[in-house]
């Protein structure tokens, strides 16, 4: 297998390209991506190749480019792009002779560096270093830093650089050619804006020069083109020498919190003397205070150390933790963490299940106000909720597939990948059917309020949710007069590679399991919180709607394990479709391998699963299941599970180590790490996979790491891989932050809140800390 990744031992900080390869472009430009969750950076290379993806993209800037496409993340303006032409000779490293290649993205501080010794096609050997920044600390800012230096003789440069509008998004472009601005013949502006729902992007952008440390003035030509403005520079440099050239940007949008209520003269002007003095700073002092915030809102706040024989586990938690914070909008509710983040084109930049099953708990046990605004996008969506709710003719808050607009309601594209059978496109049923996703905000909601304790949101947005969306379970449940049971019939679990089923048991659970909440907080609202209850019963006929719950949901059809094996049936039919021998595919390079061999309708009759289904059943509700039921199903649905979801590999890494297997689970943990970090040169070329970073958290935490909550109560119960030797990490709990290492044979827990005591369950026995404790295993 070709690879050209290093994962850097020494530093465990650093993930490295050592070597050129343009098969990498794509995976690289996505896994060292750069952002702050308001802006996301690809990083793509100051050259052009064929094969790169440009992509430059701003949370909640949704566009529809026509009626018969679903509306999507659109890809700003390209500001990256740096020609360089040394003596009449284009800079590329597709010709001429590579004598030193290195490409880093340092986790720690978010600073992408490039070095490339190279001699041209002409023979003029240059050294030339590439820094790039999008700060953490200013979110509109993007800056970049290259120096050249000529080694062998001086050269002619000629420099072209700008704002290039011409970007798509796999062809539809979302802007019209907006207004385009030179200010003192320096700085450029561009302004975006999107076709359909009206949006302003505002660019900044301008060059500066630098000769041993002295401004330098390069003879410059200002341009426009079609969507483009650009200045091209031209200037001598001698050998010895060294050109620094810095390259500042900023981005604004009408969409800002901030320029709310502001019109679009005002944030050109704000957006171009924020530019300005930007310049002032520099880079290096923009990369200082970005750095600077890295540490401050992440390494210093949850830091998570892993001892061990290999550096790639520490690197890999650091990869995500990294990721997390890139993805996530923390600086505006209105918008949520998209599948792909901000890292590139793939499912548009909308949002699924994901953020609620496998990215919030990140934050809900480590930055909880972060986890309570994308609990509060899903308040603020209640109204698209409602609008899909009534549109499939339900009632209360039905969640949709996909989301995007806070009131557009569903999203989901209805035609996908082709059916290798008709020749046709499949038709994508999960914004129709995959229906779970609504009990998956409801647990969301649950587990943020268990672990924070934060009653404030509770009473604000959260039991709002919960009723909301029993309202919608029971407006959906079907009854049935042969076993005096509610039905859930016609769905997609998580398990895409069924569709059209009954009772599919993930989603019936959940949707018992999101009812008996609403009921339980309608009876301690009822008694202790009047005013809260009187509200809801006002503006959600609560009333009404409990007595539905109260007939329902002890009758609600909950599939139980078979008494022969105790087998769970993922759906009513399971069980009896066919069994074909999976080994090839078990096998597979590649995900999705049974589609080069069978269309979706041939492998709906086929027992093959393309993720965990009852499996995320036995992690979500693990107190209905015994060990027993667990291994058991463990041992009939991973051998038919291909893991082509990538968020499959993490929850059984945590089950297989909760059922004792923890060789077994640290294997699926390290192939969970490599859907990102493998040597597949292709899996991340539409961008990362949020889902699986935060499963790699989870897989460190809650599975290694041993934490759960459980009914509202904490228990800690580590069990390391062989290969560790220590694992430390820190916890929000209930306002609390509590320091955990853990060894081979013993775990320390200190309580760093003062004057505050925190319960805690290990191994069967109950504890209460005050400041320090120490547990052998
Ligand atoms: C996914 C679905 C998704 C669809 C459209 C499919 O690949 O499995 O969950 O809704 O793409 O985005
Ligand atoms: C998975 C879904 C997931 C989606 C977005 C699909 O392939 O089957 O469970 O929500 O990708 O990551």
């Amino acid at each position: 297998m070709i690879t050209n990744m290093n994962y850097k031992r020494a530093k465990e900080w650093i993930l490295e390209e050592d070597k050129f390869d343009s098969s990498f472009l794509g995976k690289c430009e996505a896994i060292m991506s750069l952002g702050n969750g308001y802006l996301g950076l690809r990083s793509t290379t100051e050259e052009k190749y064929t094969g790169e993806k440009r992509g430059y993209f701003i949370a909640g800037t949704f566009n529809k480019f026509s009626e018969n496409e679903v509306t999507e993340l659109p890809n700003l303006a390209d500001i990256v792009n740096l020609e360089l032409i040394i003596n009449g000779q284009q800079f590329t490293l597709d010709k001429g002779v590579i004598k030193e290649y290195s490409r880093q993205l340092n986790l720690k501080t978010g600073e992408l560096c490039r070095h490339v010794l190279w001699i041209s096609p002409k023979g003029d050997e240059l050294n030339l270093n590439f820094y790039r920044i999008v700060s953490l600390d200013n979110i509109h800012l993007t800056s970049q830093k290259i120096i050249i230096s000529p080694i062998n003789n001086a050269v002619h440069l000629k420099i072209v650089s700008g704002i290039d509008g011409s970007m798509s998004n796999s062809g539809s472009q979302h802007f019209l050619d907006g207004e385009k601005r030179f200010y003192d013949k320096k700085y450029m502006q561009l302004v975006q804006t999107t076709t359909e729902s009206n949006v302003n992007i505002v660019h900044n952008t301008t060059l500066s020069f630098k000769i041993n440390e002295k401004q330098f003035m390069m003879k410059s030509h200002i341009k426009m083109g079609r969507r483009k403005i650009y200045c091209e520079y031209n200037g001598e440099l001698q050998q010895g020498n060294s050109l620094v050239i810095e390259k500042i940007s900023n981005v604004y949008t009408s969409r800002d919190i901030e320029n709310k209520n502001l019109d679009l003269k005002a944030i050109q002007e704000n957006s171009l003397q924020a530019l300005k003095e930007s310049v002032m700073a520099g880079y290096d002092i923009i990369a200082k205070n970005s750095s600077n915030a890295w540490n401050e809102n992440v390494w210093d706040r949850c830091p998570i150390s892993i001892e061990s024989d290999d550096g790639f586990d520490q690197l890999a938690i650091r990869f995500a933790q990294y990721h997390l914070c890139l993805m996530t909008p923390s600086h505006d509710s209105r918008m949520s963490i998209a599948a792909k983040g901000l890292s590139g084109e793939g499912y548009k930049g909308h949002t699924f299940w994901d953020t609620d099953i496998f990215l919030l708990p990140y934050f809900t046990f480590t930055n909880p106000e972060i986890a309570k605004k994308l609990e509060i996008y899903r308040y603020l969506t209640l109204e698209g909720a409602h609008k899909k709710a009534k549109e499939n003719g339900y009632e209360g808050a039905q969640f949709p597939w996909e989301s995007a607009w806070l009131d557009a309601g569903e999203v989901t594209p209805v035609w996908g990948d082709v059916d290798i059978v008709t020749g046709l496109p499949t038709k994508i049923w999960s914004g129709f059917i995959e229906q779970h996703i609504t009990a998956d905000v409801a647990y969301g909601i649950w587990q943020y309020y268990m672990v924070t304790g934060d009653q404030a949101f509770m009473d604000e947005y959260g039991y709002e949710i919960i009723f909301d969306t029993a309202k919608f379970w029971v407006s959906r449940l079907e009854y049935s007069d042969v076993d005096n049971k509610y039905h859930i019939n016609d769905v997609v679990g998580p398990d895409e590679y069924k569709e059209h089923v009954n009772d599919n048991a993930f989603t019936n659970y959940m949707a018992y399991w999101n009812i008996k909440k609403a009921l339980e907080y309608y009876k301690f609202l009822k008694n202790e919180k009047v005013e809260i209850f009187e509200k809801l019963c006002d503006k959600l006929d609560v009333l009404r709607i409990s007595e539905a719950w109260l007939e329902v949901v002890n009758k609600i059809y909950i599939p139980m394990p078979r008494e022969s094996d105790l087998v769970i049936p993922q759906d009513n039919e399971y069980l009896e479709l066919e069994d074909i021998d999976l080994t090839k595919y078990k096998k597979q390079e590649n995900v999705g391998s049974l589609f080069l061999d069978y269309n979706l309708e041939q492998v709906n009759k086929i027992q093959v699963s393309k993720q965990a289904d009852v499996m995320i059943l036995f992690f979500l509700l693990e107190d209905m299941f015994s060990l027993d039921v667990k291994k058991a199903n463990w041992n009939y649905y991973e051998p038919r599970t291909l893991h082509d979801s990538s968020l499959s590999l993490s929850t059984h890494c945590i089950l297989a180590n909760d059922m004792g297997d923890t060789d077994l689970s640290y294997e699926l943990f390290q192939r969970a790490c490599c859907i990102d970090l493998g040597l597949n040169m292709k899996t991340s070329d539409d961008g990362i996979h949020t889902a699986s970073i935060g499963g790699i958290w989870q897989s460190v935490i809650y599975g290694f790491g041993g934490i759960r909550m459980l009914n509202g109560k904490l228990r800690i119960e580590p069990k390391l891989p062989k290969t560790w030797k220590s694992l430390g990490y820190s916890i929000c709990w209930k306002g609390q932050t509590i320091k955990v290492n853990v060894f081979k044979d013993r775990l320390y827990i200190e309580n760093l809140t003062e004057e505050t005591v925190i319960e805690f369950v290990a191994y069967g026995k109950a504890y209460k800390l005050l400041d320090k404790i120490e547990i052998y295993m």
